[in-house]
């Protein structure tokens, strides 16, 4: 972001006309409200809820406050079992809250958390699955709840790029016991820092609300529980509240994006495969190369033209130090995917020529390679 000498970035943030967002912050100065659940974090709220076609947004902080306060919510014990394939804030969040994290493998196809996997690793001190809606593609939903009925455990989905993803016309929110959100600048949907935790009930509503807010009880008064400060300030409402306006525009170019990249690149390289029931948010472009030697050689090509690309997800969370003192998990596919896989520029004011231009390096340098190889065969 930001830096002259690159061509391409590999995101960067959308940002809603500056008078757009003027118009919500002078409402704030107008209200002298700066924080503490004020009128534009509940009117994002209500908006959200609207959009997402969802019954409760609790706004955070940002996604990882969203996910520890899900964990709190539920008071989970003991272990969590979640995907070595995301990014690190999954199974940080986890261990910083005091669980122990223990990683399933992923399906090959869609890179997702696999349930089968999950029920290997589920053990007498498991008390909540954590999976990862990975690019926005949903999980095998219909089977991680049936593993969390027969070990009565909790599902904290991990939705941080899930933003819009519909399933069956369904939001794919709704799923589990709550979904944790993230709208970081870095997220298609984005107040520059800001979460939300969805919950499905009012009761679980009303309890997050008074746990971001240090425990304090909005209905009996007093504190009946622990708490933090993971609230959502009213500046950071009154982006989100501007980027709301502009979400609809952002989508559609996005989608352009995508549908372009797939037209040009076709089966020079695989994919993962996206959920059939389930609309596309075109959150990232995320492509698939035989092994790390090929990997490794577009990211080079792509490099030598200032354009960047990112391994994402690199390393596989399993591998991680802290996760591995006394035990190591056996997860093979998301040892072989972190290597395999690259995710492409993907973001509102990328220019065709600019996807043209990547997707001509790729093929090229797929190309090159397999004459090389040819020739040494
Ligand atoms: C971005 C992200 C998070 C963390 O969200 P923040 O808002 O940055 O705290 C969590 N999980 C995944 C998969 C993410 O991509």
């Amino acid at each position: 972001m930001g830096d002259a000498n690159i061509a391409i970035p590999l995101n960067e943030p959308y940002l809603p006309a500056f008078k757009k967002y003027e118009k919500y912050l002078e409402k704030m100065y107008a209200n002298k409200w700066l924080t503490n659940g004020g009128p534009l974090l509940q009117e994002f709220a209500l908006r959200l809820q609207d959009y997402l076609d969802v019954p409760y947004v609790v706004l955070t902080s940002n996604g990882t406050a969203a996910l520890q306060l899900a964990y709190r919510l539920y008071n989970l014990q003991g272990n969590v079992v979640t995907t070595p394939f995301s990014f690190i804030a999954t199974c940080n969040s986890a261990d910083w809250v005091g669980l122990k994290v223990k990683f399933a493998d992923i399906d090959p196809d869609n890179l997702n958390i696999s349930p089968a996997a999950i029920e290997k690793s589920i053990d007498e001190n498991t008390t909540a699955i954590v999976p990862v809606h990975t690019y926005g593609n949903p999980c095998d939903v219909k089977n991680i709840k049936k593993l969390a009925d027969k070990y009565k455990l909790k599902i904290i989905y991990d939705a941080a790029h899930a933003f819009g993803i519909k399933r069956h016309k369904r939001s794919i929110l709704n799923q589990g016991h709550a979904s944790a959100i993230s709208f970081h600048a870095t997220k298609l949907f984005h107040c520059i820092e800001g979460g939300a935790l969805i919950v499905n009930n009012r009761e679980d509503y009303q309890r997050a609300q008074n746990m971001i807010n240090f425990g304090i009880d909005a209905q009996k008064g007093g504190i009946s529980y622990t708490g933090f400060n993971g609230k959502m300030s009213e500046a950071h409402a009154a982006m989100g509240l501007a980027m709301l306006d502009d979400i609809d525009k952002v989508l559609e170019k996005r989608l352009e994006h995508y549908h372009l990249y797939k037209q040009l690149l076709g089966d020079a390289v695989a994919y993962p495969i996206w959920d059939k029931s389930s609309t596309q948010n075109a959150g990232y472009f995320p492509v698939l190369f035989e092994d790390k030697k090929q990997r490794d050689s577009v990211y080079e090509a792509l490099s030598r033209k200032n354009i960047q690309s990112r391994a994402y997800f690199s390393p596989s969370l399993n591998s991680l130090n802290h996760f591995t003192k006394n035990q190591s998990f056996d997860c093979p596919v998301s040892e072989i995917m972190v290597d395999r896989v690259l995710c492409l520029p993907l973001f509102y004011v990328l220019k065709p020529t600019g996807i043209k231009q990547i997707c001509t390096i790729i093929k090229s340098t797929l190309q090159s390679q397999s004459l090389r190889l040819k020739e040494a065969i």
